[in-house]
């Protein structure tokens, strides 16, 4: 009689373990589902390269000014080339300020 209780005691043991397995992996697939549909919300990616911005602003001048363009701004003093301008003034004004 006691053994069987010990049994029964087993059983409900493993069914609660498989439970709280159970319930932890749907917790992660929720919280991998979260992240996707932050993902496809909240986040704005580049059809050509994937990479993905935060605003829309950011993307469009990533799509019109960056992807998939070759660098065309290039800076006299040490020829690095940029592809915006703006990051090339920055590079002047950050690296050769001091001539
Ligand atoms: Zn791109
Ligand atoms: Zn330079």
């Amino acid at each position: 009689m006691k053994h069987h209780e010990l049994e029964v005691l087993n059983d409900i043991l493993s069914l609660f373990t498989k439970y709280l397995l159970l319930t932890w992996m749907i917790f992660l697939l929720n919280y991998f589902n979260i992240f996707l549909i932050y993902y496809y919300l909240f986040l704005h990616v580049c059809n050509r390269c994937g990479k993905s911005y935060k605003n829309k602003t950011s993307l469009s001048r990533h799509v019109h000014h960056e992807c998939g363009i070759s660098p065309q701004f290039k800076c006299v003093i040490c020829t690095k080339q940029f592809k915006r301008r703006d990051r090339l003034k920055r590079h002047e004004k950050e690296v050769h300020s001091t001539q």
